[in-house]
């Protein structure tokens, strides 16, 4: 298939929306419009492409897109996806549709489906959009920073009351299965200690511990912060205050570490990705490919080998927070 035989491809958010995803859509749209590609858009991810919900993107329609958060698609969780009869209705949508190709921008679920999809015989490129950053081919997943921002900017504006009364905050921060948020933030917030739930640690020297000599050294605040995957922030705090007697808060940032405007970082890596998808799908080539980014550029690999192997914690990082922390 040469080039000049694609004619039109679809873009779909799904899963978990990251901040930056409609940078990738907007690219996607603007760079197969630029070389006469038209583009469909499918609302609520997998559902849509299964109950037909599909709208046309223009060049205009993805003006003023960069600096929203979200995704102007939607995004959802499809169960039909998993099942036989919600992957062949799903590819037949697109056969229906003339789509060529698919750009899915999402995590590694949403690339599963996209891998049914391409054993129907459809060009599928995805691109790693969570703000869990743990797609482990891929160095950087779309959402991750503008989400690592949006926790920290809370937890500083808690630390000025939790000072202010002498308190010991303990924040949980999202990741059931990664911690690679909760790692970054608490670094960037200066954290007492971080609870992962890669590593588990003894509680009474990682926790108790640290703040039994921070206090002893006229430290009369403590921030500790958990992966919601590692243990309930509640249970923490019942068991900071009974063995420091220091009054202990519990603060759950929850879905606002999904909002906000994307940072710069989301917005230019978006774009490469999205652009770099549309050119691998415009090349007509059938590819089942995932773009990513290695080494401060974006490439691709095969997207099973790709999804294969599972993402550790940074080592260095996490010895970095243990030497901060002590
Ligand atoms: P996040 O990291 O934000 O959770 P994700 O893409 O991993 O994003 P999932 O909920 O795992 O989110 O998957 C999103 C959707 O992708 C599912 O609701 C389903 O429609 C589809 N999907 C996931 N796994 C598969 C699979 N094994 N086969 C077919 N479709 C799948």
């Amino acid at each position: 298939m040469t080039q000049k035989q694609v004619k039109r491809i679809g873009v779909l958010t799904s899963g978990g929306d990251a901040p930056g995803m409609n940078a990738v859509i907007r690219a996607v749209v603007r760079t197969a419009s630029s070389q006469g590609v038209s583009v469909l858009g499918i609302r609520r991810g997998y559902s849509g492409l299964i109950s037909g919900d599909l709208v046309e993107l223009t060049r205009r329609s993805v003006d003023g897109l960069l600096n929203r958060g979200g995704t102007m698609l939607y995004t959802a969780r499809c169960m039909e996806m998993f099942t036989e009869e919600g992957q062949e209705k799903a590819a037949l949508t697109c056969r229906h549709m003339g789509l060529q190709g698919l750009a899915v921008i999402g995590g590694d679920g949403s690339f599963r489906g996209a891998l049914a999809l391409s054993q129907r015989g459809l060009a599928v490129v995805g691109i790693p959009a969570t703000i869990d950053n743990d797609i482990c081919c891929t160095d950087y997943s779309i959402g991750f920073d503008t989400a690592c921002n949006t926790a920290i900017d809370a937890i500083d504006k808690l630390r000025d009351t939790m000072q202010s009364h002498e308190r010991c905050s303990v924040v949980e921060v999202m990741g059931r299965e990664a911690g690679h948020l909760a790692l970054n933030v608490g670094v960037g917030v200066g954290a007492t200690c971080i609870l992962l739930p890669e590593r588990h640690v003894d509680f009474e020297h990682a926790v108790i511990e640290p703040i039994r000599m921070g206090r002893l050294s006229g430290r009369n605040h403590h921030l500790i912060i958990v992966a919601e995957g590692h243990s309930s922030a509640q249970d923490v705090a019942v068991k900071v205050q009974e063995s420091t007697g220091m009054d202990a808060r519990v603060t759950i940032l929850g879905h606002i570490q999904r909002g906000g405007q994307p940072s710069a970082q989301d917005r230019v890596i978006g774009t490469q990705m999205g652009c770099h998808a549309a050119n691998l799908l415009l090349a007509g080539k059938k590819p089942t490919r995932l773009v990513i980014s290695k080494d401060g550029d974006v490439v691709d690999c095969d997207m099973e080998e790709g999804l294969a192997q599972k993402k550790d914690l940074s080592q260095s990082l996490f010895e970095a927070a243990l030497a901060v922390t002590k």
